[in-house]
């Protein structure tokens, strides 16, 4: 057997499609500002890429960049002034922060209205009480690839590798909240094997290159596979079975994998996401839908 690919491109340009026609129903281009602190290169390009798809998808998309020097009391001050102002319905503090600011204490500070990364404390709170609306995008978007085969994911048993604030826990929560029986393992699971394959989806987010390997899956297994390793020549015997990452290896240098064996994988599974394979335009997506959910929620 050999599984189908979970396509994240597909399902990016599905929910983006939802994005244009939510756009079409409010009447109003929903506003979003995505705050950059400093020059991390990854950041730069995560924060220009949101701004830009938001506006090619009607939104109204800002830049906020702000100088590595910039002190917490500074960005402190100008995230009450985007809570302030009326026509702003997203705010994004893209992460990490410089060492001088206290990322929980800045996150703390977004309305929780306008907390499109659903980091709040409220909005944890709120998605534990099984309350909408807006959802991490990483795990939000795991889920809208897991519902993308057809799968049902109430009564299935899921096991969420990790267990971080951003991806690990939300995730469980949206896969409970659908009514999955959720196991969360982490770094001190035992025997995390048998675990694992007691899963109808996996959803792997731990950031260790081919964790999960051929036997830990169950046959028909949906594998999620968030996880994004970058591995360089000194790994080459990682991927030394896998024909088409070595290739890549040696033609780049460097080759990006997930958590998950997937060329091994694959031959058991019955759905799973390659790796790159789409997960940026997901997250992406995913934090319009939210920017535009929260647009609806305070215009109720
Ligand atoms: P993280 O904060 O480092 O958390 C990793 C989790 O994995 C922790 O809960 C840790 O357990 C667990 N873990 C570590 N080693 C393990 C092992 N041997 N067996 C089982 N569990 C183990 O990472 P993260 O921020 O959640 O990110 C996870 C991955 O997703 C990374 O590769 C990251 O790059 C990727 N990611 C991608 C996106 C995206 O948009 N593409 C977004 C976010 C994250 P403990 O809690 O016990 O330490």
């Amino acid at each position: 057997m050999t599984a189908q690919l979970i396509d994240g491109k597909a399902v990016a340009k599905t929910i983006e499609a939802e994005v244009v026609a939510a756009i079409a129903r409010l009447g109003i281009a929903p506003g979003l500002v995505a705050v950059r602190v400093g020059n991390d290169p990854a950041s730069e390009v995560y924060v220009r890429s949101k701004a830009k798809k938001a506006r090619e998808l009607g939104l109204r998309g800002d830049e906020l960049i702000l100088p590595e020097s910039t002190s917490e009391a500074e960005l402190l001050a100008h995230i009450g002034r985007l809570n302030d102002d009326d026509s702003i319905d997203g705010i994004l503090v893209q992460l990490p922060l410089p060492a001088q600011i206290n990322a929980q204490k800045v996150i703390d500070a977004i309305d929780p209205a306008k907390d499109v990364d659903g980091f709040h404390p409220i909005n944890v709170g709120r998605r534990h009480l099984g309350r909408p609306p807006l959802a991490p995008c990483t795990p939000a978007g795991g889920i809208r690839r897991s519902e993308s085969t057809g799968t049902a994911i109430t009564g299935s048993n899921a096991v969420v590798i990790g267990r971080s604030d951003i991806v690990g826990k939300p995730m469980a929560a949206l896969l409970l909240q659908r009514n999955a029986t959720v196991t969360i393992a982490h770094s001190r699971t035992s025997d995390l094997a048998s675990v694992v394959r007691t899963a109808d989806i996996i959803v792997a987010a731990v950031g260790k290159p081919l964790l999960v390997t051929r036997e830990m899956v169950e046959p028909g297994a949906i594998v999620i596979d968030v996880g994004m390793n970058r591995l360089g020549s000194a790994d080459a015997t990682l991927v030394a079975h896998d024909e088409e990452k070595s290739r890549l290896l040696a033609k780049n240098g460097t080759v990006l994998v997930g958590d998950v064996d997937f060329s091994r994988v694959r031959e058991v599974a019955g759905w799973i996401t390659p790796v790159p394979g789409g997960v940026g335009p997901m997250t992406i997506a995913m934090l319009m839908r939210n920017t535009v959910t929260a647009a609806e929620w305070r215009r109720r």
